[in-house]
């Protein structure tokens, strides 16, 4: 089959397998440069493993600290006719270039939210590693089946208190225009929380501690956004921002828990803002990243998933010495997006910006690159006119 992108607004329906493992095999090359003698995880569950900061946590992981990993994610399979989603194609990639260092590296195919999936982990931990000493929570979801009382909670994009009025980009059309996105009710802020919020992370510590598989001296983080003033309106202080505030709650839930039974730790961390299948689907979002891109570029800044997460690893959670915490416990990676020269240049661009001079005053170029990347696509060494197989 030859594989050609296939957009439909923020998302491709297509996905290409050798682009994909190119994705893969860049990151796993930047851990080996950049990697250092230090004592981190062996032995790590991903929620969430197979795109964006979640593989770029197992990434790191296992090239970076030689940890056994095990996955779980929620991807399409492949077919004769229909390409496998990136995701599927990222974790066949990443497995292949694991076991060929002998690390154990599986991954499950389920809904992270449903109590199968959790007792299916747990039965593969017993059996490959025993317990593991990392948890990573880096779920993207749209929605959530409370596992309990089988309602399925979908979350939504909103602000809260008044309408807000923003600058958007049609990434499509390439069309700068406003968008007015109406409050929230109280119901669609409930159930963002229930889908985003930190209940389902909880639940995962919870079973994994009651079924003994949870080593002395376990970690677990959740990763967050917060932002500045440009994306407040839409995301710090909106249903998405509720529901990453219940993230914080469930850490101090978490580390009390696990402080006692096992001198354990949950961490919430902050990232940066970037090109991911969930950030691109976020109302304002990519006008904002192009703009930001275009100015941490410049400064030499710029940071993807691999090296947020890279930094993560080695320079707090396992490295010696006092972490980067804010006053809430968090640890905290998105200092330089949140410069006050960085905001100020972004919402000068912001102030500017329209349809004729996108290119020109932000890096949309950039943006588009590296969406079309995360479904294996613009990638030199890679032909796209060859016939490939989609079933990997
Ligand atoms: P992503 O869309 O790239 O990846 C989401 C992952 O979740 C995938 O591996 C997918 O398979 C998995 N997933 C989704 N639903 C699932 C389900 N029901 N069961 C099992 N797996 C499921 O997302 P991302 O942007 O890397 O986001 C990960 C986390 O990082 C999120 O909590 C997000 O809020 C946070 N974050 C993202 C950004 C950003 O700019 N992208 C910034 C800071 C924090």
């Amino acid at each position: 089959m030859v594989i050609k992108p296939k957009i439909r607004g923020f998302i491709c329906t297509t996905a290409h397998p050798v682009g994909c493992a190119q994705n893969v095999q860049e990151q796993i090359e930047y851990v080996k440069a950049n990697k250092t003698e230090l004592e981190g995880p062996k032995n790590v569950l991903v929620i969430g493993c197979s795109n964006g900061y979640g593989l770029a946590s197992r990434i790191t992981a296992a090239f970076g600290f030689k940890a056994n990993t095990l996955g779980v994610m929620f991807e399409k399979e492949p077919t004769e006719r229909r390409t496998a989603s990136a995701g599927w194609y990222n974790t066949a990639a990443f497995e292949k270039a694991a076991k060929a260092e002998g690390l154990y590296a599986e991954s499950l195919n389920a809904d992270a939210f449903s109590n199968e999936a959790k007792e299916e982990a747990i039965a593969k931990i017993k059996e490959n590693m025993g317990t593991v000493d990392l948890v990573v929570y880096s779920l993207g979801a749209p929605r959530r089946k409370d596992p309990n009382t089988g309602e399925v909670y979908s979350s939504t994009l909103k602000p809260i208190g008044e309408a807000v009025t923003r600058k958007n980009l049609n990434t499509d059309s390439r069309e700068v225009s406003e968008i007015t996105l109406e409050p929230a009710n109280d119901d669609e802020i409930f159930n963002t929380v229930k889908v985003m919020g930190g209940e389902d992370w909880e639940m995962w510590m919870d079973a994994l501690a009651e079924a003994g598989v949870l080593a002395e001296g376990v970690k677990t983080t959740a990763y967050t956004y917060i932002g500045k003033d440009l994306t407040w309106p839409i995301y710090g202080g909106a249903t998405i921002g509720k529901a990453k505030e219940d993230l914080d709650r469930a850490a101090k839930a978490i580390s009390e828990k696990l402080e006692s039974s096992l001198k354990g730790k949950g961490y919430v961390s902050v990232l940066k803002a970037l090109v991911t299948q969930s950030s691109s689907a976020i109302p304002v979002m990519p006008l904002y990243i192009s703009a930001l891109y275009k100015v941490m570029k410049e400064n030499g800044t710029h940071e993807g998933c691999i090296e947020q997460i890279f930094g993560l690893f080695y320079k707090e959670m396992y490295a010696d010495g006092t972490m980067n915490l804010d006053d809430s416990g968090r640890i905290r990676m998105e200092d330089n997006e949140l410069d006050e020269g960085v905001q100020s240049k972004v919402a000068e661009i912001w102030s500017q910006v329209n349809s004729d001079n996108l290119d020109e005053l932000t890096d949309f170029a950039g943006y588009q690159n590296e969406f079309y990347r995360l479904f294996g696509f613009g990638y030199d060494s890679v032909d796209y006119d060859a016939d490939v197989d989609p079933i990997v």
